[in-house]
């Protein structure tokens, strides 16, 4: 289980080697992508909070990145954390999430992305719950819901 030591450790020493990469042209994911999509993913935009898709579904399944299908979470660590942004407390793999220290709007926060092809996520906080004591909040444009059929 990651706890916040390995996030700071990730940003500041180097993150996991993910298991594929997939690279491609802004172009080339602006045409796949909706505009939406694209401002949040690729131009680290945020949407407003409590406007997300995924806010408060929590049906069983997999959240993959919208830009290259990678699993990211899972609905099992998905919990509801009231800030209007889907809420995670682990990524699904250890190494399917990237963590870059970001200092923009004079602020000092963690951003995540896709390990697997750099899409921007949203950030990790350390004032989720126990055990492991992280908050994800990630945008809902950024994923998509792989329902588990039962
Ligand atoms: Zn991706």
């Amino acid at each position: 289980m990651l706890t916040w030591k390995n996030v700071i450790d990730f940003a500041v020493n180097g993150n996991p080697t993910p298991e594929r990469r997939v690279e491609k042209s802004d172009a080339e994911w602006y045409a796949q992508l909706t505009p939406e999509q694209y401002r949040i993913t690729r131009e680290k935009g945020t949407e407003r909070p409590h406007s997300g898709a995924l806010c408060s579904v929590y049906d069983s399944g997999k959240y993959n990145c919208v830009c290259c299908g990678t699993p990211l979470f899972d609905s099992t660590i998905k919990f509801s954390s009231g800030t209007g942004w889907p809420s995670f407390t682990q990524p699904i793999k250890e190494n399917a999430i990237k963590y870059e220290r970001d200092t923009s709007y004079g602020m000092v926060r963690v951003e995540v992305m896709c390990n697997t092809c750099d899409a921007h996520l949203g950030h990790v906080f350390p004032d989720g719950p126990e055990p492991s004591g992280l908050r994800y909040c990630i945008n809902s444009e950024s994923m998509t819901l792989d329902k588990e059929t039962a």
